[in-house]
């Protein structure tokens, strides 16, 4: 009886003498044909297929490997009639049934490929490194040509799985039990970003954790299966956008992870909105992959909200940070810097010198609440900088005649209601002139989006959809922002959620 024996494949075979196959030679030969047909036995180190190392009748084994090749995947390999039938998993094996993964069919293996883990050589088939993520044995239910069910029996999975062929190589692969961990959460596909109000530095400032504000597009990452998905604020997938960005996943191979954090663009050590401005709008793939190779942005990572099935929502910020700090997450295109308990005011006066925005301070016993401007986050700026709503224009004058000379600009208040706050006239290249105009164009209306005091005369106005950043000297009585420079268009941000700050 097998079928429920957890020792290892080694303990199993121990001692025992194999047992004669009928014509195993002829018919391993026509298996591993395609196995053969694929590879150079004298330059890649994987095994060539013709030690006999079958396993008494009855017992099966199993191995994962988790290959970084040319794209991350998992293999999975079951033994069956003397070799390994193969499918290729890019997000690996399913930790729970609400969820199928797609598993590609690809050829039989010999059964020494069990124990294989190395470096496939560059230019060699499959070339890069493989690891053995699990291995143990399985129970089969039904193995036929189009259905394979099984129960794994490993160090990491285990639980009954069925694999269905749905067209030509194409599988799913499904798991029929409950997750094998029964409070496993599945990990969220959605989670809006928490806020922070701004403000001056709290007084009790040993309560409070200090970070480097940065001035880029906040984004949410979501890891899981060796694949990233980033959102915005907006809850937009703009993953296409930072082709750079992608190894992140890689490098937590295995793990499924939810991160929060800022992508940023760099203008030597400080951060340039202005520059981040020239990839949120790419809109040609040949460029946006020119630009992310040749001038990378960062994702600078300061939260972690999931973590291999469990929200961390509900944990304080200290603890939150220490799990994040756990993951060593340091790569060329990421990073997750420290930040400090207490003396605010010391690491405000370092940004300050180095002309960064400010710092937010976080208090320590804070939960992440999704999509909430609390007081447990508090922005502390250098800079006067604001997003603001676009809800019209005004012609400009001399070389700007009959064109766009300043943007109306409007902030919405607590209760949503758009109030004008200014007009923007500088910050703009020639360039992002005619782009703003043709943006402009379509959304022209009659009357005023704004209510209470109204801009000036002469005000073009238009559909209040467009979000703009500016910096400005400070806000007057009145509520206008006083010599607003205008920064760039923002589309991670929708103009209802726009606020002071
Ligand atoms: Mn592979």
């Amino acid at each position: 009886m097998v079928a429920n024996d957890t020792r290892t494949p080694a303990a199993l075979t121990a001692g025992r003498s194999l047992p004669a196959r009928i014509g195993y030679d002829s018919s391993m030969a026509d298996r591993l044909e395609r196995y053969r047909g694929k590879r150079d036995p004298g330059a890649t180190p994987e095994p060539a297929g013709d030690a006999h190392a079958a396993l008494p009748e009855g017992t099966r084994r199993f191995v994962v490997q988790e290959h970084h090749a040319r794209r991350l995947h998992w293999d999975l390999r079951l033994e069956h009639d003397g070799v390994l039938a193969s499918w290729a998993v890019p997000r690996g094996i399913p930790p729970g049934p609400e969820r199928n993964h797609l598993a590609v069919r690809t050829e039989d293996h010999p059964l020494e490929y069990l124990d294989f883990h190395g470096e496939i050589p560059a230019g060699q088939y499959g070339a890069g490194t493989m690891a053995i993520w699990d291995r143990g044995t399985y129970e089969e239910h039904k193995f036929r040509d189009d259905e394979v069910m099984i129960t794994f029996h490993g160090e990491r999975v285990r639980g009954r799985y069925v694999l269905f062929r749905t067209k030509g190589d194409d599988w799913m692969i499904h798991r029929m039990d409950p997750p094998e961990d029964p409070e496993r959460e599945p990990m969220p596909e959605e989670l809006a970003p928490m806020l922070a109000r701004t403000g001056p530095l709290p007084p009790d400032d040993g309560r409070w954790a200090f970070e480097i504000k940065w001035d880029g597009v906040r984004a949410i990452a979501f890891v899981q299966g060796g694949r990233l998905i980033l959102k915005a604020r907006s809850g937009r997938d703009i993953t296409p956008r930072y082709p750079e960005l992608r190894p992140i996943a890689a490098a937590l191979a295995g793990r499924e992870v939810v991160l929060d954090g800022e992508v940023v663009a760099f203008d030597g050590a400080r951060p340039s909105f202005q520059k981040l401005q020239s990839r949120m709008h790419l809109t040609s793939e040949h460029a946006v992959r020119r630009l992310a190779r040749e001038d990378p942005v960062s994702y600078i990572v300061f939260d972690l909200l999931y973590l291999d099935g469990r929200s961390l929502l509900d944990l304080r910020y200290d603890e939150r940070r220490a799990k994040l700090a756990e993951l060593e997450l340091s790569g060329p295109t990421w990073q997750a810097p420290a930040h400090h308990v207490g003396d605010g005011a010391a690491l405000l006066e370092a940004t300050r010198a180095q002309q960064l925005e400010g710092v937010i301070a976080k208090r320590l016993d804070c939960p992440y609440l999704p999509g909430r401007r609390t007081q447990g986050w508090v922005k502390v700026k250098n800079i006067c900088s604001s997003d603001v709503v676009v809800g019209g224009w005004l012609p400009g004058e001399g070389n700007r005649a009959g064109r766009l000379g300043a943007l109306v600009i409007g902030i919405p208040d607590d209760d949503g209601v758009l109030r004008y706050a200014g007009r923007v006239g500088t910050g703009f290249t020639e360039a992002e002139l005619v782009r703003l105009g043709s943006l402009l164009e379509p959304l022209a209306r009659v009357d005023s989006p704004f209510s209470g005091r109204q801009p000036p005369k002469l005000t073009r106005f238009v559909e209040p959809q467009l979000v703009a950043r500016v910096d400005y000297n400070e806000r007057t009585q009145a509520g206008t922002l006083r010599q607003p420079s205008y920064k760039g268009l923002r589309d991670d941000v929708a103009p209802a959620d726009v606020r002071l700050g």
